[in-house]
């Protein structure tokens, strides 16, 4: 999983303009400066640690983000990744049904924080199609690889379903109808950090 945040970090970082181009049309054109620093300093902080389990890893991942990462996006990616390490503690490994459960979970720490519901064109429209996928394959008995693939494609389509939309919540919400039309940038660095989370484990 250590080689999984890696991952995680070179992509943010390869898509930093990316992420920033699409939150300058709706935003404060700063998401991908904040994402790539924050994994940036969770690089740092996993290369200096030593971690007992999964939950541990995920916990400082978490509280990484929160204290390094302004704007909203940070206490955001920041809860999913320490709810996520509540349904973790314990493992080595992650398995299908501890990674849905641990998704759903940081879900509902950002659900609960930032009051987001489906369709208001925030990184929630990427997340939910993704949680229910993994907990589909989790029922269905699915390897790890082709529940995270599964998830992966509903979190894409979930990302390319807010471009659409007027946003509700956050920054681009400001803009009202004006935000329709563009693509939301948290909704695309959670498809980022799931796609490069099932690349690194296949
Ligand atoms: P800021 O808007 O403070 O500059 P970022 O640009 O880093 O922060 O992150 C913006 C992203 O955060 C948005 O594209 C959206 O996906 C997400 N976001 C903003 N507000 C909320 C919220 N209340 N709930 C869920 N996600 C949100
Ligand atoms: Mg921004
Ligand atoms: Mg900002």
């Amino acid at each position: 999983m250590l080689k999984a945040f890696d991952a995680i970090g070179e992509t943010l970082a390869a898509h930093k303009d990316h992420l920033t181009e699409l939150d300058s049309a709706i935003g404060d054109a700063d998401h991908g400066i904040n994402m790539s620093r924050g994994f940036g300093k969770v690089r740092e902080k996993l290369a200096s640690g030593t971690y007992g389990d999964l939950g541990a890893v995920f916990k400082d991942v978490g509280m990484t983000l929160m204290s390094s990462v302004g704007g909203a996006s940070g206490p955001l990616y920041g809860t999913l990744f320490m709810r996520m390490s509540m349904k973790l503690a314990g493992r080595q490994e992650a398995d299908v049904s501890s990674l849905a459960e641990a998704l759903e979970e940081g879900l509902r720490g950002i659900v609960a924080l930032g009051k987001a519901q489906l369709q208001d064109k925030t990184m929630v429209d990427a997340l939910t199609p993704a949680v229910e996928a993994m907990k589909k394959a989790s029922d269905d008995g699915a390897d790890l690889c082709v529940a995270l693939e599964s998830a992966v494609a509903a979190a894409q389509s979930g990302m390319e379903a807010t471009i659409p939309l007027v946003a509700r919540k956050g920054r681009a919400s400001y803009l009202g109808e004006r935000s329709a039309g563009h693509q939301d940038p948290g909704a695309t660095s959670t498809f980022l950090i799931l796609s490069t989370l099932l690349g690194s484990l296949k």
